[in-house]
C-alpha cells in the first residue's frame, strides 16, 4: 500500500504538466438500457472541452459501436457470428458518431472519426500516417474520436479490445497520460459487484502476477475487455513510461475531478525510463511472424555486449516472414530473449545463417545491411516482462 502522501505526490507529478492525453471510454459507460446515453456523452464532451480550454489536447478512444448497434437493432445478447457482430458495429458506429457530433457541437467542437485496424498500427508507414492525421486534427483543434474498425477486422488481426487500442494510441500520439473510463471506480482487490468488502487500489507501482490475477476476476458486462485488459493496457504503457488512470466514467465530471486534484480511480505509475516510441511499437504493435534460434556466442553478443544480431550466430529459422517483420529471438534452449525487426526475409536468412556478414552479398547477390536485426530495432524480453507473461499475450 502506498502512503497517502506518496499517492498525492504521484497525482501532482503525473497530472500537473500534461499537454496531451488520451481518454478511453468503454461501452458500459456510454450505453444504458435504451442505447447510447446522451446525458453521459454530453458530460464527457463538456469535460473534454474543458481540458481543451486549459490547453490540454485530448484524443478520444470510444467503444460502444456494438453495444449501440445491438440496442438499435433489438438484440438482447451479442450474436456469436462474426459477420453479425460486424454488421451490428456498422449500424452502431454511425449512431455513435451522430451522438458525439451532437454533444460536442454544443461546445462548438468539431469531431472526426478515425477507425483503425491492428494492421494499420503494425505497419510502420501506416502507423506514421495515422499519427500525422491525428496531429493535423489536433492542430486544427478538432476532436479525434477513434474506434477499432470492427466491420472489417477478423479475430486474428484484432486489437482484441479497445483497452489495448487506447494504449497503442497513447504511445502513437505522444500523449502523456491515458484516462481509461469504465463503469466501476477503478481497480479493486476483488469484484466490487460481488464482494461488499472489496477495496479500491489507489496506486499501482508495479503490475504483478497477483494483480493480474485479481483483475482477471473482474469481467466486463458489455464491452470485451473487463479489468484484466485494462490492467494489461496500463502495464503496457507503464513500460512505455506513461501513467494510466482507470476511473469511473459514470460519475459526473469525472475528468474535471481528476484534474482538480481529487484522487479518483487507480493510478498506474510508469517506469522512469520507458521504452521509446519505436521500441514500444516493436514490442506491442507488431505481431511476431516467426523466430530465430541463435547460438551462445550471439546470445552473449546481444545480451551482454550491446551488439546487433548477425547471420553468423543464427542456427535455425522458424516461420515465413518478410523483411520488416517482427520475429522472436530464441536462445539455443528456446528461451525468449528479444523481439526485433528483421532486415531479411526468412528465405534469405535460411541461405545466410551461419555465414559471416561479408559473405551475404556473395550468396544473396544483394545486401540490405550487415545485421540481420539491428540493435536499434530490438527490444529485450527483460525490458517488458515485469510481472507476468503479459508480453506473450500481446504478441511477443
Ligand atoms: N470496438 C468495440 C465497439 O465499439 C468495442 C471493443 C471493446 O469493448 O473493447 O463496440
Amino acid at each position: 500500500m502506498v502512503s497517502q502522501e506518496k499517492a498525492s505526490f504521484y497525482r501532482t507529478k503525473y497530472l500537473s504538466s500534461v499537454k496531451r492525453i488520451v481518454v478511453k471510454v468503454g461501452s458500459g459507460v456510454i450505453t444504458g438500457s435504451s442505447g447510447l446515453n446522451l446525458e453521459i456523452m454530453h458530460n464527457l464532451a463538456s469535460n473534454i472541452c474543458w481540458l481543451w480550454e486549459k490547453g490540454i489536447e485530448v484524443v478520444l478512444v470510444s467503444s460502444g459501436a456494438i453495444a449501440a448497434g445491438m440496442k438499435k437493432l433489438g438484440f438482447s445478447k451479442r450474436p456469436a457470428s462474426l459477420s453479425a457482430q460486424q454488421a451490428i458495429a456498422a449500424v452502431g458506429q454511425s449512431d455513435l458518431m451522430l451522438f458525439y457530433e451532437r454533444v460536442f457541437s454544443q461546445f462548438q467542437k468539431k469531431v472526426a472519426q478515425i477507425l483503425l485496424t491492428k494492421e494499420d498500427i503494425s505497419h510502420r508507414q501506416r502507423y506514421l500516417n495515422a499519427r500525422n492525421t491525428i496531429f493535423t486534427l489536433l492542430s486544427w483543434q478538432i476532436q479525434p474520436i477513434i474506434n477499432e474498425n470492427d466491420t472489417v477486422t477478423v479475430d486474428e488481426i484484432k486489437f482484441g479490445d479497445n483497452d489495448n487500442l487506447s494504449a497503442l494510441v497513447t504511445k502513437l500520439t505522444g500523449s502523456e497520460l491515458l484516462i481509461n473510463l469504465t463503469n466501476i471506480d477503478g481497480l479493486f482487490d476483488k469484484d466490487p459487484r460481488v464482494h461488499k468488502d472489496a477495496k479500491l487500489i489507489k496506486v499501482v507501482e508495479n503490475v504483478t502476477k497477483d494483480l493480474l490475477k485479481r483483475a482477471g476476476n473482474i469481467p466486463s458486462i458489455l464491452g470485451t475487455g473487463g479489468m484484466l485488459s485494462k490492467v494489461k493496457a496500463a502495464h503496457q504503457l507503464a513500460i512505455g513510461g506513461i501513467p494510466t488512470i482507470i476511473a469511473n466514467g459514470l460519475k459526473k465530471d469525472i475528468i474535471r475531478k481528476i484534474f482538480s486534484g481529487e484522487e479518483e480511480g487507480t493510478l498506474f505509475i510508469p517506469q522512469e525510463s520507458g521504452l521509446s516510441c519505436k521500441r514500444h511499437w516493436i514490442a506491442f504493435a507488431k505481431a511476431p511472424k516467426g523466430s530465430l534460434i541463435i547460438d551462445r556466442g550471439a546470445e552473449k553478443a546481444i545480451m551482454e555486449n550491446g551488439k546487433s544480431l548477425l547471420s553468423a550466430g543464427i542456427k535455425e529459422v522458424k516461420g515465413n516472414f518478410n523483411r520488416g517483420d517482427a520475429v522472436i529471438i530464441l536462445s539455443e534452449d528456446k528461451k525468449e530473449l528479444a523481439i526485433g525487426i528483421v532486415n531479411y526475409s526468412s528465405a534469405d536468412i535460411e541461405k545466410i545463417r551461419g555465414l559471416k556478414s561479408s559473405d551475404i552479398e556473395k550468396v544473396l547477390k544483394f545486401k540490405y545491411a550487415d545485421e540481420v536485426i539491428h540493435r536499434d530495432n530490438m527490444v529485450f524480453k527483460k525490458q517488458i516482462e515485469e510481472g507476468d507473461d503479459l508480453c506473450l499475450s500481446q504478441g511477443f
